[in-house]
């Protein structure tokens, strides 16, 4: 069996896809064409948000978003060491500081005790502004956004939600990508909403935010792109990934409960045996991933294997433990829970076909 079945999903969707890369092939509007115009728009309806602006990865969202908030040298934005690379990666890119943040014991996203602790020092210190947060939805299940929120507002951060796994997710009904000032994703083909290539998107009610986004993704530009009145990037979503999308988006809601289905099933039967994910009440997961935790873990993943059953590590290593920031000066023991969860955590296959 596949760990992600991307090959079961083209199947099942295969004539429609195929029929919305053909019409992009008869058109020939590759960059920019009608596709991703009708797919913000109904990533915007879907997630609940005025501004849907797509880009060429979430790695880019990340640091269109950064950019936006204007985070630059001496500024210091927290984010979960507990991550995929990208969330940290983009702060250091932007010149700024990361600053880690423990990770909570049950959701394995950003604990808000720990993140207004490290505000708290970062202040005490006065080497660095506190500038922003970027909050994680980890393997699907959004983060905490109505603690974040206040820590937020007291402090006068700004929140960027990496949603890149969340897609999907929701609290008391409102959607993954609607929480942050600003939020991103990425359509990854491996994340919940995936493309056949790179692809990406930020979500924001803020029409100043979303004016200066559009202008960033394509080289800063005023009125046309050879008009440039700030320096931005080259980073827009393929016209053939906007149709691809456009059909995976249909297809996405019944996947999402086929998700769900399958997190219970597993749950139900793993419960005795594992600590098994925890969703809050009011909160639904995209099950980006389904994460367990093990202190045998290298034994149960080869167990599993025996068995044909592939399993992954996301993520065997905290970014304070990256090679890449170890001139931060973070030290072992620095973030106990998350690096507990870097030591025990595997996930099991998981996809809208499983
Ligand atoms: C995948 C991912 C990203 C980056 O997305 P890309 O499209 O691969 O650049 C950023 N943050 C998180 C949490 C991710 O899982």
């Amino acid at each position: 069996m596949q760990f992600i079945d991307l090959a079961a999903q083209y199947q099942h969707l295969k004539d429609k896809i195929d029929a919305r890369i053909q019409a992009v092939l008869d058109h020939g509007h590759y960059i920019m064409g009608p596709e991703v115009q009708e797919l913000e728009q109904q990533l915007s309806d879907y997630v609940g948000v005025k501004h849907t602006i797509s880009c060429a990865n979430g790695t880019d969202a990340l640091t269109l978003a950064l950019m936006v908030l204007d985070v630059k040298e001496g500024d210091a934005v927290f984010c979960p060491t507990f991550t995929f690379f990208a969330t940290a990666e983009t702060i250091a890119f932007e010149g700024a500081t990361p600053v880690f943040v423990d990770s909570d014991e049950d959701t394995f996203n950003i604990c808000p005790a720990d993140l207004e602790k490290r505000i708290e020092a970062t202040l005490a210190e006065g080497k660095l502004q506190p500038k922003a947060i970027i909050a994680v939805d980890l393997f699907g299940l959004p983060a905490d956004y109505p603690a974040l929120r206040q820590i937020a507002d007291k402090y006068g951060l700004k929140i960027i939600e990496d949603a890149a796994q969340g897609f999907g997710g929701e609290i008391n009904g409102q959607r993954a990508g609607s929480f942050g000032d600003i939020a991103t994703t990425s359509f990854f083909p491996a994340k919940p909403l995936g493309c056949y290539g790179d692809g990406g998107a930020l979500f924001t009610d803020n029409d100043d935010y979303a004016a200066l986004l559009r202008s960033y993704r394509v080289h800063g530009k005023g009125k046309d792109k050879y008009d440039n009145v700030r320096i931005g990037m080259n980073s827009r979503l393929d016209t053939i990934q906007a149709a691809v999308l456009l059909e995976k988006l249909a297809a996405f809601p019944q996947e999402l409960i086929n998700r769900n289905k399958a997190a219970q099933k597993y749950t139900a039967e793993l419960k005795d045996t594992y600590k098994t994910p925890v969703v809050p009440q009011g909160y639904v997961s995209s099950w980006a991933q389904y994460t367990l935790t093990s202190a045998e873990r290298d034994a149960d993943m080869a167990k599993y294997k025996a068995q044909g059953i592939p399993t992954m590590v996301y993520y065997g290593t905290c970014m304070h433990q990256q090679t890449a920031f170890k001139a931060l000066g973070y030290q072992e023991g620095d973030f106990p829970v998350a690096e507990r969860l870097a030591s025990s955590v595997f996930s099991l296959p998981m996809h809208g076909y499983l």
